[in-house]
């Protein structure tokens, strides 16, 4: 109103008597318009003052600001008990500006408004009088606009100005994608949902998404973009590489400087040019230096031996700055001397080792070359880039040479062609390099069994021999060798024949297999038996009662069976996956009566409900602990079926907190999360692991005892309505916002996955329960841990309770702390509260206005935000000066 020229002229009913729009001059003697009210003396007012329609501009919570000043009624001399000290406020929603008058039907309450203690003096006129500022929010979401009231019903009040606005969390750049200006969501605990678009020169790395909460500002950014090649990240914008640096691929940290023998000579740059006679692979990364063809090999050397021929060499003196020079092609033509003027290339038949190309040595062996023939070995060196510098001759060495006379090379093959009981025909092909004319060939050969310890030779011109005189049935070994002028040549491998039994001839029979006959005797297993007895074992393990094939067996070894004559049932006081849940009495012979409650299964169910259902009841029965739900008993030899239980008064924790909010102590907080804390260490140390553990699964007793509950084994996988299984694979439904990565990821489940849920209980629990991640989606909620966001501190949470919880969202699970540490932990600050006192309330100050004074004598910081004005002077001593 303050902004308003003339007069406002708002509706007022009566229009006579009630409000009144008054002008007067603030504080800085500007003249305002106001509006007076004061009928402090008459019974039954009902003035209704109605501001003029409002559009909301796709608002969805606006926010309104009075001041306003209120006479104290005591100091209004001779009033009766018809003088008021509150006014009330009100809205209508509506889509059109033309209500002439003030239909009050139609107008909802915001709140009843009171003069608060905290006030300014204002000099108004020649009177001292107390401003109140009160702020109250309303959700606007049905109409174009709307309407507020002010109800007054008896008091003395002037409403000196009137402010209404609504919130947005600004326009901004997080992860070079940019925000726009969004007016926050309708409720104190949305968020809302905005997707961001990449800066100019950038692309998305993943789809940039931050939430806009009720308090204007942003929270969880997740995703982002990165700048294009040739940009980098400056100030939240993609600059363009200067000249002299590059950025190949957007994923790269920043722009580089040109590697060596390179230069970029506009901004932007990709990639860097080569500086002339430098060169770049195809395969070279940006980042590495361009270079040069190496220079030819040295010193190329050779020495013949007979066929073979051993070249070489030593590197070249320049390797043009890789590291990746080889030996392409050593060898390159070969001709007779003799025959031919000209070199023929090498037939396929010689053979190179290592290799003939690529060589990374400066030493091969070439073999199998033909005797006496003149051959020409030329040797190139290469590196990546001598096809990108078309290099050439330059950079090879050549060695010309005669090869030696040679034997020839063995006999490749020999076959029987006729065998007989005592003898065998044998014929073979001449060496594949006879190096010569042949001479004669020779054969040794000896039976297989004799191995070569006796052995005859027979020689013969031609390519076949008849070999006479075996024995029958009997195996014998070939080795075939040829002769030259050069003298033999290596003998043939083995070749193995058999001569027959048959007095008849059998042409081309091999050797008979053999059987190998195994035989197999019976095994005796010798089990010692120690003549020691255990020590006692100190440790108590939980049993998984499905280890059990008959389940009968389990819930009788671990619950009590209980007459139904003893249960007495009173009313329904919730819903379980299997049925009802009721409260009662339980009382057993010779014991008091106690409050119970009566988990029944419904008729109906099928076999695996009740193994499901009984289940339950054998895993809480092999506890006892005071922070673990108790098992009474079981009702199984009649129908229905009923779990008994201790009674909690109070439920479950997360409704129990809901519905008290904000009224406990920090330290009777810290003290419910001990008592979890107990249970779960109780539970750790019997090798059970909750998988589930959650507010909503933790009962509270009159005394505020929390208790763990819920043990049911198919409950995690099904019962849950947290559970989801949209995001997992087979296997089942994971209760996400409680559940530790590796446990949804790849279902780990752990004392330490407990432990992630529990920091997500102790956020829960300080927050009231709030939910965890508010309103983001489970994908959301996934992606953000995995780019490590955690939950901030909840509204007044001590500093060391956040810090816990941070522990226990710890990535690596063997950074999170134990159970028992966090006992520890927690025990220490109930003994010494002040370590509680300190939270982290600042931040969720925010300044709407903040100025900062610096002088040689101070430094003052003003900082004005909705609810709080701060002002701050730091006086320096002399020292600090
Ligand atoms: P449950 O099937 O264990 O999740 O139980 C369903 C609901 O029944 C819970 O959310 C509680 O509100 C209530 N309830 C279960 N057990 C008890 C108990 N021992 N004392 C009081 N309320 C209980």
């Amino acid at each position: 109103t303050r902004t308003v020229p003339g007069e406002l002229k708002w509706a007022a009913s009566p229009s006579e008597g009630g409000w009144e729009e008054v002008s007067i001059m603030d504080e800085k003697n500007i003249p305002i318009r106001t509006y007076q009210v004061c009928n402090v003396l008459e019974p039954n007012q009902n003035n209704w003052l109605r501001t003029d329609w409002i559009p909301r501009s796709g608002a969805q919570r606006v926010y309104v600001e009075v001041k306003f000043t209120l006479r104290d009624c005591n100091s209004l001399p001779g009033v009766t008990g018809t003088c008021k000290e509150t006014f009330n406020l009100y809205y209508h929603e509506s889509n059109e500006d033309r209500e002439s008058y003030i239909k009050e039907s139609s107008f909802i309450k915001v709140d009843t408004v009171a003069a608060d203690e905290s006030f300014t003096q204002v000099d108004v006129g020649d009177r001292i009088m107390k401003l109140n500022t009160e702020v109250r929010d309303v959700k606007v979401t049905t109409r174009k606009g709307f309407y507020l009231a002010f109800q007054d019903v008896g008091a003395c009040i002037a409403l000196v100005s009137v402010r209404v606005f609504y919130k947005t969390c600004p326009l901004t750049v997080r992860n070079l994608a940019t925000f726009p200006d969004t007016i926050t969501g309708a409720d104190t605990s949305s968020l809302v949902e905005v997707r961001g678009s990449c800066v100019n020169q950038s692309e998305e790395r993943e789809e940039p998404k931050m939430y806009c909460g009720a308090d204007g500002e942003w929270l969880v950014p997740i995703g982002g973009c990165l700048c294009n090649p040739g940009y980098e990240e400056r100030g939240g914008a993609c600059k363009a590489c200067r000249a002299g640096f590059y950025k190949a691929k957007s994923t790269d940290p920043g722009c580089a400087k040109c590697p060596p023998h390179s230069h970029s000579l506009r901004d932007g740059a990709t990639i860097c040019d080569c500086h002339a006679g430098f060169f770049r692979a195809d395969t070279d990364p940006p980042s590495m230096a361009c270079t040069q063809p190496p220079s030819a090999p040295q010193q190329l050397i050779s020495v013949v031996n007979e066929t073979s021929v051993v070249l070489e060499w030593t590197p070249p003196h320049r390797l043009g700055g890789r590291s990746d020079t080889n030996f392409p092609r050593p060898g390159a033509g070969g001709g007779s001397v003799s025959s031919s003027q000209f070199c023929a290339p090498c037939g396929s038949d010689v053979l190179f080792s290592p290799g003939q190309i690529g060589l990374m040595t400066t030493r091969v062996v070439v073999s199998e070359l033909r005797a006496h023939t003149h051959y020409t070995f030329i040797v190139h060196a290469r590196n990546g880039v001598s096809q990108a510098s078309g290099a050439g001759a330059a950079q090879s060495v050549s060695v010309s040479v005669t090869t030696n006379q040679a034997a020839p090379s063995p006999v490749s093959s020999i076959q029987a062609t006729d065998v007989t009981r005592h003898s065998l025909s044998l014929s073979w092909q001449q060496p594949d390099r006879p190096n010569g004319v042949i001479l004669e060939y020779e054969v040794k050969f000896y039976e297989k069994d004799q191995r070569e310890r006796s052995y005859r030779i027979m020689r013969t011109f031609s390519r076949s021999v008849d070999v006479t005189g075996l024995n029958p049935l009997t195996v014998y070994v070939f080795h075939v060798r040829a002769r030259t002028a050069a003298g033999y040549g290596e003998f043939s491998t083995p070749f193995e024949f058999s001569t027959n039994s048959d007095p008849f001839p059998l042409i081309g029979e091999g050797v008979n297999s053999a059987f190998l006959l195994l035989s197999v005797s019976g095994v005796g297993i010798l089990l010692l038996i120690s003549p020691y007895t255990p020590i006692d074992l100190l440790v108590k393990i939980y049993v998984d009662p499905f280890t059990y094939e008959d389940p009968d067996q389990a819930i009788h070894e671990f619950a009590k069976e209980i007459d139904v004559s003893s249960i007495h049932i009173e009313k329904v006081i919730g819903m379980g996956e299997f049925g009802e849940v009721c409260s009662g009495r339980l009382r057993v012979q010779g014991k008091r009566e106690i409050y119970v409650a009566i988990k029944s299964l419904k008729a109906g169910y099928s076999d695996k409900q009740r193994r499901d259902f009984l289940s339950e009841a054998s895993i809480m029965g092999q506890f006892d602990h005071p922070n673990i739900i108790r098992l009474e008993g079981v009702v199984t030899r009649c129908k229905p079926l009923m779990i008994i239980t201790e009674y909690m008064e109070n439920g479950s924790l997360d409704a129990f907190l809901r519905k008290h909010d904000g009224q406990f102590t920090v330290i009777q907080l810290v003290g419910m999360l001990r008592g979890i804390a107990s249970g779960m260490k109780y539970l750790s140390d019997m090798n059970y692991v909750h998988r589930d553990l959650a507010a909503r699964n933790i009962l509270v007793n009159s005394n505020l005892v929390c208790k763990v509950s819920d043990f049911g084994l198919s409950r995690v996988l099904e019962d849950d309505p947290e559970a989801t299984g949209t995001y997992l694979s087979p296997g089942g439904k994971i209760p996400i916002r409680w559940t530790a990565p590796e446990a949804i990821a790849y279902r780990k489940f752990t004392t330490a996955s407990d432990v992630w849920s529990y920091g997500i209980v102790m956020w829960e629990v300080v927050s009231y329960g709030e939910r965890p991640y508010w309103d983001m989606n489970n994908q959301d909620v996934i992606k953000a841990i995995e780019e490590g966001y955690r939950l901030p501190a909840p509204m007044d949470c001590p500093v060391v309770l956040h810090q816990l919880m941070l522990d226990c969202w710890e990535r690596d699970r063997a950074e999170r702390p134990t159970f028992s540490q966090i006992l520890n932990m927690l025990d220490k600050l109930i003994r010494n509260p002040g370590t509680l006192r300190r939270t982290g309330g600042e931040r969720y100050l925010q300044c709407t206005k903040a100025k900062t004074e610096i002088s040689t004598s101070k430094v003052a910081i003003t900082c004005t935000s909705t609810h709080i004005h701060i002002h701050i002077v730091l006086t320096p001593t002399p020292a600090s000066l």
